[in-house]
This record gives C-alpha cells, structure tokens and sequence, in this order.
C-alpha cells in the first residue's frame, strides 16, 4: 500500500509500505480521509515530547473509512462498515483503564503516533475501538469526530447553563469545535477570542455571538458585557500559555475554566496564586477523550446539529502531504483544517 512514512524528524516520504496484517479481534479498514493535525506538524518536526511518539511512523489519526475484512473473534462489525476510529490503544487493565479514564492508560500507545496511523491506504486497528456510522453521513464528517471528541470530553465538564457567558480562547480546529459545541447549549452569550480576525467568519458560522481579538483587551471588554463579573465558562483551546492566563482572567468568580490546549516545550505561565482561591475556579485540564466522548461527538455529528465540514479548507492528496504540512505549519494562506485522501 501507499502510505507517508516520517522515518524521523524532518525526514518524511511517500511511497509503498507493507500492507497492515489483520490480527484476531481487529479489523482492516480502507481510509477514506484523515485530517491533519497541528500534532502531525510536530511528529514531523520532532517538537513532540518523548513518550509520545516512536519513529519511525505513519501519521494520521483524525480519519475514517471502510472495513475491508475482519478478523477472527470480531462481531459487532462487517465488512462494507464505515467507522470512525478512535485513536488510543489502552491497554484495559491499568488502574487507569479500570476507572474507565482510558485517555490517561499507562501505557500509552496512540494510531499515528506510536502505531501506524491513517496517512496510509489501509489500517489495522482493535475493532472495539472502531465506531460504525450511517451512510448518509460524509466521509469529510466522519475525519473530525477524533478532534471533536476532545471537545466533546472537556465541554461535558464545563456544565454549561442556559444564561451563561461562555468564551472560547483560541479559535483553531478544536475552538471551534468547542464554539458548536457551547452553542448547541444555547447560552446567553458566546464570545470567540482569537488572536487575529482570520476565524471571525468561521467562529460566526460555528454559533460565536461575539468576537474579539487579544488587542481588544477582552477581560475588559467582558467584564463589560456581563456588568462586571466576567464569563461564566471558559473553553480554552488556544496552546499558549499566555491563553492560559487569559482565560484565568476572563473568567468570573466562581467560574469554571476548562484547559485543552497544550503550549509544549515546558513552557512556563506566571499566575497569581491567589487566583484560584480567590476567584473560588473549577478549574479542569483535558486530555483527549474517552471511548464515551468519542461515541457522543460521533452520535452529535452523525445528527447534522453541527456543520463540521464548514471548517475544511483544504483536501489534499496523500501523496501532497507536505503541501499539508507547510500550510499548517506556515500558513501563507487562510487555513482551518486540511484533509488527506490517499
Ligand atoms: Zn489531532
Ligand atoms: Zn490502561
């Protein structure tokens, strides 16, 4: 088959690979579309942290496609199934696998990261972690449920109420997921925070009532739209740890903010330490996403209640895949998310 290998940082190719083999309780399945993700970029440029990548590697785990065979021992899937399929291979029997919080397994071990991924014709995977859906939903729907399924597992927590203020800093991919996300709660105001106006549009589109820049000086801005106290909810999916900052800040007292974007390199905020206590947070980092949020964020999008596919702005063959690369990690164009089609 034809897949893109990244041997080790900086050194990519496409080409032909060995076809998967199909081992017992797994399935083969014939990748439709995989997005590319800003963690791609970094497998690529070798900024991943260590334990979560081994080289050298298939990229590729926001995807889906069709079951082409099936092994032995697997029933609840056929062969012509479309799935989406998570990405984590948890291993269910570590401590953390038994209290369900699969994201946080032990031993980690991730599709596109430490298992061959979907930037190929073809995948093997655990058929427990594949997620059959309905023919009438698109391909190019389908490839963003991985990444809305973080939203889905950091938004359930936010608890978000009908009078709400609720802000998203950062409107990349995930931010603006988590805009359709808050939206579908219908709160009172849904304020987008972006770094530039490039998103404005698309955050509008997603349900985003207002929009601002960080020039705007938005705790300000606010403070004044909510007559003082500041938002109700926060969704912070920015990767910077100024965003961090930012969203402690916009945030009421009693407030809850939620964290899911990573800055990486170890970088460092400097915060008042008071503001926690002071400010009375509920405070919650996110990681990923559970079997559950996968099957809400693909029940949610298989519904059509959000057009995920608005946020496509490029698809790409497989074999372009550095194009994809140089406009995720460039940006010489207006760009949300790419798409790969072998
Ligand atoms: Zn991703
Ligand atoms: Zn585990």
């Amino acid at each position: 088959m034809k897949a893109v290998v990244i041997r080790r940082p900086n050194r990519a190719r496409f080409g032909d690979e060995a076809d998967p083999v199909v081992g017992n309780g797994e399935i083969l399945v014939k990748v439709a579309l995989a997005g590319v993700c800003m963690s791609d970029v970094e497998v690529m440029k070798g900024t991943r942290p260590q334990p979560y990548v081994k080289y050298p590697i298939i990229p590729g785990h926001e995807w889906c496609g069709t079951v082409e065979r099936v092994g032995s021992g697997v029933k609840r899937i056929a062969v012509g199934d479309r799935v989406a399929v998570e990405g984590h291979n948890f291993c269910r029997t570590c401590a953390w696998c038994s209290r369900g919080e699969t994201n946080l397994c032990a031993s980690y071990s991730e599709l596109g990261f430490t298992l061959p991924g979907a930037f190929a014709e073809y995948v093997a995977v655990r058929a427990d972690l594949a997620h059959p859906f309905a023919k009438a939903l698109p391909f190019e729907a389908a490839a963003m449920v991985e990444p809305f399924a973080c939203v889905v597992h950091g938004g359930r927590r936010a608890r978000i109420q009908r009078e709400d203020t609720v802000v998203v800093v950062g409107p990349g991919t995930i931010g603006l997921l988590a805009v359709g996300w808050a939206a579908m709660a219908r709160p009172a105001r849904l304020v987008a925070v972006g770094r530039d106006r490039g998103n404005e549009g698309l955050a509008r589109r997603m349900g985003a009532t207002e929009y601002l820049t960080v020039v705007d000086d938005p705790a300000a801005r606010i403070r004044e739209m909510t007559g003082g106290p500041g938002a109700d909810v926060v969704l912070e999916a920015a990767g910077s740890e100024t965003a961090v900052t930012l969203a402690l800040d916009l945030v009421r007292r009693g407030g809850a903010v939620i964290l899911s974007g990573i800055a990486g390199g170890g970088r460092r905020a400097f915060l008042d330490s008071d503001v926690f206590a002071l400010k009375h947070l509920r405070v919650d980092g996110v990681f990923a996403y559970t079997t559950d949020s996968f099957e809400q964020a693909l029940r949610i999008i298989e519904s059509g209640k959000l057009d995920v596919r608005a946020l496509i702005t490029h698809t790409l063959r497989l074999r372009e895949f550095e194009k994809a690369f140089d406009l995720l990690s460039n940006r010489p164009e207006p760009v949300v998310k790419v798409m790969l089609k072998p």
